[in-house]
């Protein structure tokens, strides 16, 4: 098992993507900083280059919604975005690490401790 396996994957089209992973760890995607973060390699360029990723300028950060979600193989998953832009798939294990290095993610839960048996 590695750690970015999805256990499940919950995307509300207007407010988040929830991943639960399969050792248990969950959190909350919201929009905005989840199509700011676009890994695609368009999104990467604009970046790099200062400018904001977002395609249609009257697109406001926090009215931004999903139009179409879809799993990409068993790896990623493929958000249309409603500012027009569809080609980013975010990888789980993108996903995963944005979580370990406290970005994007909010509301990150890890499982208690405690209920790992070590013994
Ligand atoms: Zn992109």
């Amino acid at each position: 098992m590695a750690a970015h396996d999805i256990e499940s994957i919950e995307v509300d089209r207007t407010k988040h993507v929830f991943i639960e992973f399969a050792d248990g760890v969950t959190a909350r995607f919201d929009l905005a900083p989840l199509r700011l973060a676009c890994p695609c390699a368009e999104c990467n360029s604009r970046r790099q280059q200062g400018r904001s990723v977002s395609v249609l300028a009257e697109t406001k950060p926090d009215e931004i919604t999903i139009t179409e979600a879809a799993m990409q193989g068993a790896w990623g998953l493929n958000l249309d975005w409603s500012d027009g832009h569809s080609t980013g798939i975010y990888a789980f294990e993108k996903l995963r690490g944005w979580i370990d290095d406290r970005l994007v993610a909010s509301h990150v839960t890890r499982p208690d401790p405690d209920l790992e048996t070590n013994r």
